[in-house]
């Protein structure tokens, strides 16, 4: 019994080990292999929360080069809203998202969060360090009438 619980345990490290290893070698080399692409659709969301992009062909799950990156990818002001992304297919099918944009009637938007009291804009959801309130989400147009 107690030798059997013992291998069990090994198991698991070697698991564990295995699991990390690829995380750290994708995140100290930049993914020169995959190709920077741009993807349109509507952000949706897994049942466990993990957030998606359906286009008119496929639905990716998502995932943030960086952190801030998925935290807005996960905010529920944005479900359904039209977004356009810019960055890697990753080889299990899914997006790496570099840079987002909102698209209102054609056009793209930059999204940033900002609370009005402060004057404080920020690049992720969640409060304000300043006063603690929840921030607003803000859409800048980035294409400019000619
Ligand atoms: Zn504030």
């Amino acid at each position: 019994m107690k030798r059997a619980a013992l291998s069990l345990t090994a198991l698991f490290v070697t698991a564990l080990l295995a699991g990390s290893a690829p995380a750290t070698g994708a995140a100290s080399s930049p993914s020169v292999s995959n190709a920077v692409v741009i993807i349109r659709g509507k952000l949706g969301t897994l049942a466990g929360g993990h957030p998606t992009l359906s286009t008119s062909r496929e639905q990716y799950k998502l995932s943030g080069q960086s952190a801030y990156l998925y935290k807005t990818l996960q905010d529920k002001r944005l479900l359904n809203q039209e977004l356009q992304l810019v960055g890697t297919v990753e080889p299990d099918g899914g997006f790496q998202v570099r840079q987002i944009f909102a698209i209102h009637a054609g056009k793209r938007y930059r999204i940033e969060y900002y609370c009005p009291v402060c004057n404080i804009t920020y690049v992720q959801p969640g409060h304000c360090v300043c006063c603690g309130r929840e921030t607003q989400l803000k859409e800048v147009p980035v294409d400019s009438n000619p």
